[in-house]
This record gives structure tokens, C-alpha cells and sequence, in this order.
């Protein structure tokens, strides 16, 4: 019999704020995400924006209890596109947010950007608003590329987008993706040169994977092989690596001490609010640590809240026996991984409920030997998922 997690301090928290609307929506993608269909005159970019504001406001009211004598360390406002926010919204939005948690000064708030919405003006707007840090949605700085994935942008829109980021933002990451169909090597290093030639003090590389219930899950287009996507990763980690990034995270590269503070919360298994369509969240309480999500759809979202007063559909304690597993799933796609107490102070459990599963990773060489980390090897990295499961129930 397992017992409680008990701890010692809370663990960190952070703020996610979901904006479930693109204007079109990729071939590829399985996040919420919907596209706009009546762009009519008296809603803003095709979706009710104030309406919607109302909504996440109120549903920050419903988490309030939850962050009571915490202070929150970032806000990430994910999509979907929420630069297809006005300013004024973004404003008013952040305004809200500040006037009902305890924000830390310095507080990190990451907006997501797709190029196609960039433009000076509103960047301008939402760094007056608060947001201090901006994550571009580029994928591909090459025209075939973008056109294969569906983008709305073209490579010289990216790079402009890029270009006006910068010059509103310190802080700004660009999401590209490898592995794209018929992607070579030439063009895939073509990609990164591109992304590095504007220094910004982080990247972020996902391999195009082909996720169930989306257009090119029934309509596969033809992918590099295994054999090709290695290579290309590969070459993708040493031009990186060369450039001084360093890959802090399965798909996760910065320069000195400009990490995603807001992910690095996520992988060392702290707590967040998710409030907006389909947010999850995760708040540990002494005794117990619970997820939950709400309503997914944005119009049965906003309904919920307007009748309800919330939009959870599901919040539920995670059984005692699956946080092992849960912390690890996380933790192990760092590539420095944890400090070894940081279990304990995360899962409220002891370290040693999991001594034979360590051993026997590390036997394997999937895990280091030094027993101040739980970090994984490169071979641990490789076969990720195999060292995952070790720490299943
Ligand atoms: S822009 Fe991003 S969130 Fe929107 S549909 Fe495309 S991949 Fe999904």
C-alpha cells in the first residue's frame, strides 16, 4: 500500500492561457485548435473576442483558491494563433490576470505568433501589454516546404515575422520542424542556417510526426525514412550545437540561461493553471496532487462558463502509484535531467518506492550512474520512450 504524496513546500506555479483559433487550420495538427469561419464585421478576426476574454477571466476567477499565498512564475498564452488577438485584448487580458494572482516581477509571459498574424504595430502592443517573450510558429523558412504543410506564410513572410520579433522582443524562440515531406539533408540545413543567422536565444525542433485523427494521418504525404530523419537530426544537432545552443530538452535548444523557464516548470513536474478551451492543469494539494481539463470546444467552453460559471469536465486525483511514472515521463526529457531530490519534493513520495527501477535502467545504460541526477544517458535519450516505461506502475 502506497501512501499519500506528502510534502514539504508546493512546487512552483505557472499559468497556461489557451486561444483556440488559427485562421486555417494545418494539415498536421492535433492541438485545439479551430479554424475561423465568419469573419463578420462585428467580431474581431472572425471570433467573438471580448466574449472570449470574459470567459478566460471568469475561469481564472474559478482557479483563484488554487493560487492563494503562491506566487505564479510565467504565463504562457498558447494556441492555436493568439497573436490573432488585438493588443487592446492582450491588454486587457494581462491586466485581469495581474489584477487577481500574485505575478512575480520578473515573471516570464510567452505569447505563441504565427508570421502570417505578425505584425510591428500589434508586437508593439503586446509588449506594452506584458508579454515579454515570443514564440514564432515559423516550421520552415522554404516556400515548398511551408506549402506542403498547409502554412499560410511563405519563407520571405517568416523571416520578416522573425525580424519584427526581434525587434520587439529580447526573448524569442523559433519553432521549426524536420523530417517535412520529401525533406533532403541539403534542405533541412538549409532550414537551420537560415534560423541561426538571427541569433535568437532560442529554437525549438519537432520531427513531423503524423498524428491520429488529422488530414495527413488519412492522407500521409511521402516522409524521409527513419534512416533520413536521423541524419537530418543529427546534422541538426551539431550545427546547433556549434552555433552554442545547447539542447537543454528533447527538442529544446538555448543559449545560456535563456531555457523556456515556463516548459522547464512543465518537465520538472510543476504545477500550472490551464484555463481557456481544453486546458489542462495540475495542482498539487498536501495529500494529493489533481489534474484537470475543461470543456474543449471554444463555443461549449464559453457556454459552460456563462451558464455554469466553469467549464471543467474532468478533474481527478492522480492515483499515488502512477506519479513515478507521471514525474519520470516528464523529467527524463531533460537532458541534465533533475536533481535526484526533486522527486520527493514533486511527487511527495520517497525516492526509494523506485530504487529497483533506477537500478535496472541503469544496468541498461539508459540512465547516468551519478546518484545525485536522475538524468538520462544518450543512449536513454535514444530509446526514450523504452526508459519512460521502466517507471510504469
Ligand atoms: S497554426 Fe499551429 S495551432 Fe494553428 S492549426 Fe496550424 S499548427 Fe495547429
Amino acid at each position: 500500500m502506497l501512501n499519500q504524496p506528502t510534502f514539504t513546500a508546493l512546487p512552483p506555479l505557472a499559468l497556461y492561457i489557451h486561444f483556440p483559433w488559427c485562421e486555417k487550420k494545418c494539415p498536421y495538427c492535433d492541438f485545439n485548435s479551430h479554424q475561423i469561419k465568419d469573419p463578420t464585421s462585428n467580431l474581431v478576426g472572425g471570433f467573438d473576442e471580448q466574449r472570449y476574454i470574459n470567459a478566460l477571466i471568469a475561469d481564472l476567477e474559478t482557479e483563484l483558491p488554487n493560487t492563494w499565498g503562491r506566487q505564479v512564475h510565467s504565463i504562457f498564452i498558447g494556441g492555436g494563433t493568439p497573436s490573432l488577438l488585438s493588443a487592446a485584448g492582450m491588454d486587457q487580458l494581462l491586466c485581469a490576470v495581474r489584477a487577481r494572482i500574485h505575478l512575480e516581477p520578473d515573471a516570464e509571459i510567452t505569447m505563441e505568433a504565427n508570421p502570417g498574424s505578425v505584425e510591428a504595430d500589434k508586437l508593439a502592443g503586446f509588449a506594452k501589454a506584458g508579454v515579454n517573450r515570443v514564440s514564432l510558429g515559423i516550421q520552415s523558412f522554404q516556400d515548398e516546404q511551408l506549402k506542403a504543410l498547409g502554412r499560410i506564410h511563405n519563407g520571405a513572410e517568416a523571416k520578416r515575422a522573425v525580424q519584427i520579433a526581434l525587434d520587439h522582443f529580447k526573448s524569442v524562440n523559433l519553432d521549426l520542424m524536420y523530417g517535412l515531406p520529401n525533406q533532403s539533408l541539403e534542405a533541412a540545413r538549409s532550414d537551420v542556417e537560415t534560423a541561426l543567422s538571427f541569433k535568437t536565444p532560442h529554437l525549438s525542433f519537432y520531427n513531423l510526426t503524423l498524428e491520429p485523427n488529422t488530414y495527413f494521418a488519412n492522407f500521409p504525404p511521402k516522409l524521409p525514412s527513419d534512416d533520413e530523419i536521423d541524419a537530418i537530426f543529427e546534422q541538426n544537432l551539431e550545427l546547433l550545437t556549434k552555433a552554442g545552443y545547447k539542447r537543454y530538452e528533447v527538442s529544446a535548444y538555448a543559449k545560456k540561461d535563456q531555457e523556456c523557464k515556463h516548459n522547464l516548470n512543465y518537465w520538472r513536474f510543476g504545477d500550472y493553471i490551464g484555463i481557456g478551451a481544453g486546458a489542462h492543469g495540475k495542482i498539487s494539494y498536501p495529500g494529493k496532487i489533481t489534474r484537470q481539463v475543461r470543456e474543449r470546444h471554444p463555443e461549449t467552453y464559453m457556454q459552460a462558463i456563462e451558464t455554469k460559471g466553469n467549464a471543467l469536465i474532468e478533474s481527478r486525483e492522480i492515483a499515488t502509484k502512477d506519479l513515478p511514472f507521471e514525474f519520470m515521463l516528464n523529467a527524463l526529457r531533460l537532458t541534465d535531467g533533475v536533481d535526484t531530490n526533486t522527486f520527493s519534493e514533486r511527487t511527495g513520495l520517497p525516492l526509494s518506492l523506485i530504487n529497483k527501477n533506477l537500478d535496472e535502467a541503469s544496468k541498461k545504460g539508459l540512465l547516468d550512474e551519478n546518484p545525485s541526477k536522475l538524468k538520462p544517458t544518450a543512449l536513454g535519450l535514444r530509446y526514450l520512450n523504452n526508459l519512460q516505461e521502466m517507471f510504469l506502475d
